[in-house]
């Protein structure tokens, strides 16, 4: 892979991405650095961190309408996304590899991996919907 000139903007992307667990979106990431890097533009950390998942460095989150979100968690793991209030969160799933192994048991292909995530309402919003009907 092509070295890529060291940025410090890039690595302050990355470093934020590290110290939270909650799935950012690009928005979230901008309005963070911006306050480190006045003249930063929301594009550039659009590129940066595309950038980043590209080389595996972040992983990029598309779950259903929500705009992108990123993970600098980037070892396999399964995502829930809320459908009331749209938190990402990760779910904790042993043995990932077996669903390959089912697909490939039905498929003459070769299957490398797959992408998955899980839908539904959260702890606080289950709550919430519990209340009011
Ligand atoms: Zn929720
Ligand atoms: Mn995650």
């Amino acid at each position: 892979m092509k070295t890529l000139k060291y940025s410090r903007q890039r690595e302050a992307i990355k470093n934020f991405l590290s110290c939270r667990s909650d799935h950012p979106t690009a928005d979230i990431v901008y309005r963070n650095i911006k306050e480190d890097f006045p003249n930063i533009s929301l594009g550039t950390v659009y590129r940066n961190l595309s950038l980043l998942a590209d080389r595996g460095e972040i992983l990029k989150l598309s779950c259903g309408d929500n705009a992108d979100r990123f993970d600098a968690r980037i070892t396999p793991h399964y995502h829930f996304s809320c459908c009331e209030c749209g938190m990402i969160t990760d779910l904790e799933l042993s043995d990932m590899e077996q669903i390959n192994q089912l697909a490939a048991s039905q498929f003459n292909g070769k299957i490398y991996g797959h992408s998955l995530y899980f839908y539904g309402v959260c702890e606080t919003c289950a709550k919430k919907v519990q209340k009011t009907s």
